[in-house]
């Protein structure tokens, strides 16, 4: 396939955990596919912007390479292949544009259920099972530990119970997999979610005006995602007390109630999570109607 050089491209992760919120982002950003059956390549329909569908491990090596602009993958992926590539260019770095808060997950350290775990002094002369070498590597490193590490690409977590490894490093959501391998998480190597990065290649004016475009459209997308419209009632001496509960809110726009000179109404932007307990903070301060609205788009 000839490269079009005026062209944007993303990589997303094809199937799994990251696939489908991926996508949804990129959907809500306006941008609009030709899906194609082989699936791995989809071209852009309404802008210059084509989407690469590959597996989440390739995805930061595509992005050093230049052959793709964004990326969506999972931080402890980007740290991981960050760290492989500066063994052969020690500049080698992708820029994080912004974290996307689904892929949540967590990087850790993982011993047999009956060992009486002290520190990570422990784990000096011990074999460790991991598909994240490097980063692991920098922990052991950072703690002041010499231990062999054992790259597994996957089932790290049987290592133990095979005798491989005397411990593990490994993502832990839930703690289940663990628990049904009889071991224990005693330590955080890397909290993870999925992250938004740009390559590092340097675009011609036009192409990188677009892709500013397109990442300002993600961003929005994504801070919408974490705003909500709160619209209520208030009495007029309460407002600062009232203002000051509604989370992440800037100046609040007021407006007349009709009829009333006592009560107005209070609109605000909450770019931090309302939860139910300020929405009984806001009702005990004199607050009623209070409505909390999704916002879909943002523009700032
Ligand atoms: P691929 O075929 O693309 O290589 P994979 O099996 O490596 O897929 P998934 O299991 O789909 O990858 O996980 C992708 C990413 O999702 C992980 O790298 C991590 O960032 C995130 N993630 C979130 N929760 C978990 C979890 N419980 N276990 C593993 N990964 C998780
Ligand atoms: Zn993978």
């Amino acid at each position: 396939m000839a490269r079009d050089e005026t062209r944007i491209k993303i990589a997303i992760q094809k199937s799994g955990r990251l696939s489908e919120a991926s996508l949804k982002l990129l959907d809500k950003s306006g941008l609009q596919f030709a899906r194609s059956k082989d699936k791995l390549f989809w071209y852009g329909r309404n802008l210059p912007v084509d989407l690469l569908l590959v597996r989440d491990d390739d995805i930061p090596r595509l992005l050093l390479e230049g052959v793709c602009e964004l990326g969506i993958v999972g931080q402890n992926v980007a740290a991981e292949k960050i760290l492989e590539a500066r063994r052969r260019r020690p500049d080698a770095d992708l820029e994080s544009l912004a974290t996307l808060e689904f892929g949540h997950c967590r990087l850790m350290l993982a011993v047999p259920e009956d060992l009486d775990y002290q520190g990570p002094a422990q784990l000096a002369g011990q074999r460790i099972a991991t598909s994240y070498p490097r980063l692991t590597r920098r922990w052991l490193h950072d703690h002041g530990v010499e231990a062999d590490i054992v790259t597994l690409n996957g089932a790290v977590e049987i290592a133990p119970s095979l005798g491989t490894a005397e411990a593990i490093v490994d993502l832990v959501s839930t703690g289940t997999t663990l628990r049904a391998n009889h071991l224990k998480a005693v330590a955080g190597v890397l909290d993870s979610q999925a992250a938004l990065y740009r390559g590092s290649s340097v675009l011609p004016p036009e192409r990188q005006a677009l892709l500013d475009k397109l990442v300002q459209r993600i961003l929005g997308v994504q801070r919408a995602s974490e705003t909500k419209y709160v619209m209520l009632h208030a009495p007029r001496d309460r407002l600062a007390r009232i203002t000051a509960i509604l989370p992440g809110a800037e100046t609040p726009t007021i407006l007349p109630l009709e009829g009333q000179s006592e009560r107005v109404a209070v609109h605000a932007l909450c770019t931090e999570q309302v939860f139910w307990e300020h929405l009984e903070e806001l009702k005990s301060a004199g607050a009623s109607a209070i409505l909390v609205l999704p916002v879909e788009k943002m523009l700032t």
